[in-house]
């Protein structure tokens, strides 16, 4: 042990064995829940940090005791069960990608826990006692909502983009204008989904401008398809271009190329209905005549993690049949949670109250502001006078590339803390229970109501009031 003080050495020598931690009684108490070699393995690692914390610290190292070791292994078994956990999305931002975007509404919740606990029929047509199809759970409704002849469902909008493109193009090529080769969030970048599908993209027009005639005379034999894409989060503005579906479907019919949509998040209802600004419906689409239209599950639809193909028999006959598709598809779980949130969109009468995403989109700035003020008043009492608690005029957004024009007028509460930065207070905002999750801006904690749930409320008091203890007495 050279180059150690002895007060080191000592401490060392004192660290309890991994049968004495274990002997704590709280961890006897759970030696029936946890697998022995499991709880040994967390001892020791408690251990080698308690030793490293020693050869750390060279003139007064202090030596934990069993209780105190056995303290941390309870923390680490704890944390495992707490990997995936709820927070609270005070950003604004309705629908966001990384706090796993769509909230579920309640129908839509409960047949994901009916499916998960009972046996269902997936697969099974009850009436006729033989094999059915998945499909058959979701693809009227569909039907009547959208217009179309048949649909089908994948993993997510990037799969069904991915899979229509491969079915219906592969080896051959598909034509796309300049001002729809968008990436959305990072990872979808159409032309690298193109080249995954094994479709070789033909680029037409510029990026502000595309006319019909560039797509007119891209078509040649090796031309499958004509495909549309949703520019989603990116907005060319100014002097601008581009071929409507219903045009982009008359060329295709002329000269027999199928054209595909990819509507991103696809409404489908009328959002103007809540004062929202017009999205492309896929119902519209339908209607203009494109073969496939892909959209996604869990942006503007408010559903589980999905993409959806709807379109003609034939196209979407071929890609439900094609090989990839046991690959794409998705579980119990999300049939489960479409069909029910596919069933709000048809027969209620105010899906706003029924969907938790529409509801945050549509909430009343009025509402917004009395809540904003109540926050104010019972956290300026916990906060002050080190932190000053305020309201503000804010803005909320879509979300997940849905809408990135549109700016939702919102209500945030402020704080700001004397002799700390903003980072620092949004860092310990994140540490409470549950992690509340906001922006920041002006040198300042931004917590914008529009996405704080109502159910939120309370457990935001909760966290509110940790924070004050934190801020106290820091730990
Ligand atoms: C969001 C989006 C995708 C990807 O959809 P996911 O459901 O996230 O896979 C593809 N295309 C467009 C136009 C989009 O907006």
């Amino acid at each position: 042990m050279a180059g150690l003080s002895s007060a080191q050495q000592d401490a060392l020598r004192r660290l309890p064995s991994v049968d004495a931690v274990l002997s704590d009684p709280r961890l006897v108490d759970l030696a029936d829940r946890y697998d022995h070699a499991y709880m040994v393995s967390r001892a020791r690692e408690a251990l080698v940090g308690a030793r490293q914390r020693i050869l750390g610290s060279d003139d007064d190292p202090a030596c934990p005791d069993a209780v105190s070791i056995a303290d941390a292994v309870i923390r680490v078994l704890d944390s495992y069960r707490l990997r995936i956990r709820r927070v609270i999305n005070a950003t604004g931002t309705v629908t966001h990608t990384n706090l796993g975007r769509a909230l579920l509404a309640e129908p839509a919740i409960e047949a994901m826990n009916m499916a998960a606990r009972h046996y269902v029929n997936l697969e099974y047509d009850i009436e006729a006692g033989g094999r059915g199809h998945r499909d058959a759970l979701i693809e009227d409704v569909l039907r009547r909502l959208t217009g179309s002849e048949a649909a089908t469902v994948v993993n997510n909008n990037a799969a069904a983009v991915l899979l229509t493109l491969r079915v219906l193009a592969e080896g051959r090529e598909a034509v796309v204008s300049r001002g729809e080769l968008v990436e959305i969030g990072g990872s979808f970048r159409l032309p690298d989904v193109m080249e995954a599908a094994g479709v070789r993209l033909r680029e037409v027009g510029t990026t502000n401008r595309t006319h019909a005639r560039d797509y007119e005379n891209a078509i040649g034999p090796e031309t499958a398809l004509l495909l549309k894409v949703h520019p989603s989060n990116y907005r060319v503005e100014g002097f601008t271009g581009e071929v409507a579906l219903p045009d982009l479907v008359d060329i295709g019919r002329a000269r027999g190329v199928p054209v595909v949509e990819d509507l991103g998040s696809g409404a489908l209802l009328d959002l103007s209905r809540w004062g929202l600004p017009h999205e492309p419906q896929v119902s519209e689409s339908v209607a203009a005549g494109a073969d496939v239209v892909t959209f996604s599950g869990d942006k503007l639809l408010g559903g589980p993690q999905a993409g959806l193909i709807v379109g003609n028999s034939d196209a979407v006959g071929r890609i439900r049949r094609h090989p990839m598709m046991r690959a794409l598809r998705v579980d119990k779980y999300a049939y489960a949670a479409l069909a029910a949130t596919l069933d709000i969109f048809e027969t209620d009468a105010r899906p706003e109250l029924r969907l938790p995403m529409l509801e945050m989109m549509t909430r009343d700035v009025a509402e917004l502001e009395r809540y904003a003020d109540e926050c104010v008043e019972r956290w300026t009492d916990l906060l002050a006078p080190r932190v000053v608690v305020a309201r503000a005029a804010s803005t909320a957004q879509v979300g997940s590339g849905a809408q990135p024009a549109t700016r939702l007028p919102s209500v945030a509460v402020t704080l700001d803390a004397e002799g700390m930065g903003a980072d620092a207070l949004a860092a310990m905002l994140r540490s409470l229970d549950p992690p509340v999750i906001a922006r920041v801006e002006d040198d300042m904690v931004w917590l914008d109501t529009r996405t704080i749930l109502v159910r939120d409320r309370e457990p935001l008091d909760e966290a509110m009031t940790g924070l004050a203890g934190e801020l106290r007495d820091p730990r």
